[in-house]
């Protein structure tokens, strides 16, 4: 039996693992010793390798090129030269006559790699001429990254997952660490067990609630004020570092007096919590020796998102806690490569490297290093914007690359509209999703497994993974892929013969990333960025020195209002719906969906979990099928009726093909990161008679 060096594709823990093969089939996986897992695995990682092997539990692998040569036509079988002809041929005429602003292109955080992000964004601004270019970091982090980016100059974690242990206090604020990051719970587990308190703000009792000193059980969609709340604790108390403050931050005046008005007292009806508790966890969390602010989709799934991550990051800034190890504020990011997508530039605003693309010098740069003469100034369209832009006609074109908006996205009769608008729709995939059902144009890639290339973990931690099988279909890596595309419509610049060489002209451009090259990363090698020399060992926590990556050097005191969420829970639809993570399922489910032993543990049609006071309520028993319906849409699913849910609220996972919850969640995103507000719609729930 071989053996191969991977990284498990699923959450952005980075856990390495080794792929067991036998007659060139994947038949196991082991655990390896890891920077991030050390030795161990959740079961994502342990059993979910089996899609590799075309298993066809949920939808088949995607093994030819395929083309529709009209909507109403079925798939044909084409070869590669047909494929690529007809969807460069299609894209240069829509490029053509509506521009390339017309054209959206995705990235993709699943198990594709950094090198195929990189050559996906590079293919949009270089060939395309646009930065209509988006990741489903969009829909899970994007708050983050843009409230760190202005209240500290970055927008990724700020120390390192093993760290997470050796913290005095941990706060986790929306953040259901076991279900989404099963080995950043253990992390949390094993400082529970060297002492340290924790902190648990969540509507429901997750498994860090069970074991935390502290439970806040705020009601959906409070979390400014709670924050703020924190803040007006931590002022009016004076259990705020004054001396780093004053030295550190700015904004402190400004900040204080919009913080005043959120008094404990004042924020007992928002929150549902008591005056006493909010202050409780405040002393908690500002007399440790060092705390660790850690944060999910429970804060960034708001419209009130990006507010609430600056509000987070104050928490950390008063109280000094960040640059130095074992503090700091941890958007702890979803899927595996995530991180990743973003630092590769499959951003509407940025290049790799988080060079942004308004600046002039930046732009110079890369159109030189790419052989351009000019590359687009203007910030792309994100992926929320598109079911909008398709409906007006503004845009005519998606290139999508291993992502299923048709499964993902909120409101999903807006998002099939959209798509049914749009004149050419490419996917390139590994699966038959129902995002590729829309497809005019499917390109099948390689999978993980299949190919080799570098992730990036949550906490900025660049990993090799290696090929472990052939493919069996007449499939391509993804930069193959790119570079064909790329050929057909005149740019030789997509021109590689390997990961590594992509990866060379990538962290030859970007300084972030310089000195992590591919021998250092050989092996179990782990580096996090910053790593701006050779010599340079990685860096696993930011801001020594208290210097911030801001334009000041200082980190940036923000508050703002709070503000309800959009929808009101009426006579109609008298339950509020947040979404949520199945422990055994991973995003759209295409990979996880076809791994036989997960789907032995959760399979469809999906679940919506309520307390039983409102299950008695509507006279609904555990386990019984109900309907679930909102303003826009309605779904089958089973009730799972527990008092670990609050009540007045129900919870759905996104990953089932029976039960989509996002054919019932609201298009209402964030202002600044345009992140939907996936944890808030009203909905009813109606039993299904005869049952
Ligand atoms: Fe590790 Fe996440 Fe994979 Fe589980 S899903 S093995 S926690 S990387």
């Amino acid at each position: 039996m071989e053996k191969h060096i991977s990284v498990c594709p699923y959450c952005g823990s980075g856990c390495k693992l080794a792929l067991l093969v036998e007659n060139d089939k994947v038949v196991g996986a082991e655990a390896l010793d890891g920077v991030t897992n050390q030795g161990e695995l959740c079961l994502k990682g342990w059993y979910g390798w089996d899609f590799i092997n075309d298993t066809k539990i949920l939808t088949p692998r995607l093994k030819k090129p395929m083309i529709r040569r009209t909507r109403d036509a079925d798939f044909e079988a084409v070869s590669w030269d047909e494929a690529i002809a007809f969807a460069a041929g299609r894209l240069s005429e829509i490029k053509k006559k509506h521009g390339p602003d017309s054209i959206m292109l995705t990235g993709s955080s699943r198990g594709t790699g950094n090198e195929s992000n990189y050559v996906a964004q590079k293919f949009a601004r270089a060939v395309i001429g646009t930065n209509n270019i988006d990741c489903c970091a969009r829909v899970c982090h994007g708050p983050s990254v843009a409230g760190l980016m202005v209240t500290l100059g970055n927008g990724a974690m700020s120390n390192s997952i093993c760290e997470i242990e050796d913290t005095d206090c941990i706060l986790c604020f929306g953040y259901n660490a076991a279900d989404s990051h099963p080995i950043v719970a253990r992390r949390i587990l094993k400082a529970k067990e060297k002492g340290a308190k924790v902190i648990t703000c969540d509507p429901r009792f997750i498994e860090t609630a069970r074991i935390s000193d502290q439970w806040l059980q705020l009601n959906n969609g409070s979390n400014m004020a709670l924050v703020n709340a924190f803040a007006n604790v931590l002022i009016t108390e004076g259990l705020y570092d004054a001396e780093y403050v004053a030295n550190n931050t700015e904004g402190f005046e400004e900040y204080k007096k919009t913080v005043a008005k959120y008094t404990p007292e004042y924020v007992e009806e928002i929150t549902g919590l008591k005056a006493e508790e909010i202050r409780r966890a405040m002393r908690t969390y500002a007399s440790a020796k060092t705390a660790t602010i850690l944060w999910g989709m429970g804060v960034t799934q708001w419209g009130q998102a990006v507010d609430v991550v600056k509000g987070l990051s104050g928490l950390a800034l008063l109280t000094g806690n960040l640059g130095k190890p074992n503090v700091g504020v941890g958007p702890v990011r979803g899927q595996n490569n995530v991180q990743g997508a973003c630092d590769m530039g499959a951003l509407p605003n940025v290049f790799p490297g988080y060079y942004y693309v308004t600046d002039p010098e930046a732009r110079a740069k890369f159109a030189k290093a790419w052989g351009v003469a000019s590359l687009p100034d203007k910030v792309g369209m994100s992926i929320t914007d598109v079911p909008h832009a398709a409906e007006e006609g503004k845009l005519k074109a998606m290139y999508i690359f291993g992502e299923d908006p048709a499964q993902t996205e909120p409101d999903l009769a807006a998002v099939r509209k959209g798509f049914e608008a749009l004149e050419l729709i490419i996917v390139q995939d590994i699966f038959m999703t129902k995002t590729a059902m829309f497809a005019d144009v499917i390109l099948p890639a390689t999978s993980w497994g299949e190919h080799d290339g570098i992730f990036s973990s949550a906490d900025r931690g660049f990993q090799r993974f290696y090929k472990a099988v052939n493919a069996k279909g007449d499939v391509k890596h993804d930069w193959e892929i790119y570079g064909l595309m790329a050929k057909a419509m005149g740019y030789d610049g997509i021109d590689y013969h390997s990961t590594e060489e992509i990866w060379n002209e990538l962290i030859s451009l970007c300084h972030l990333y310089t000195g992590a090259t591919f021998e250092k990363l050989a092996g179990l090698g782990y580096i996090q960025w910053p790593c701006p020399d050779e010599s340079h060992p990685g860096t696993p926590w930011l801001y020594a020195g208290d210097k911030f990556q801001t334009q000041s050097g200082k980190g940036l005191l923000f508050a703002s209002e709070w503000r309800p969420p959009l929808e009101k829970v009426d006579a109609e639809y008298p339950l509020g719906l947040c979404t949520v993570r199945e422990v055994g399922h991973y995003s759209c489910r295409s990979m996880t969906g076809n791994c036989a032993a997960l789907t032995t543990l959760a399979d469809e049609p999906g679940y919506v979990t309520m307390n039983p006071i409102d299950a008695d309520k509507l006279g609904i028993k555990d386990q019984q099928l109900v309907w679930v319906a909102s303003r826009r849409g309605k779904v089958i699913a089973r009730a799972m009726v527990t008092e670990r849910t609050n009540v007045g609220v129900v919870y759905m996972t996104y990953q089932w093909w029976i039960g989509a919850c996002n054919e019932l969640t609201v298009h209402h995103v964030d202002p600044i990161s345009k992140t939907p507000e996936y944890k808030y719609s009203a909905v009813k729930v109606e039993k299904i008679a005869d049952q």
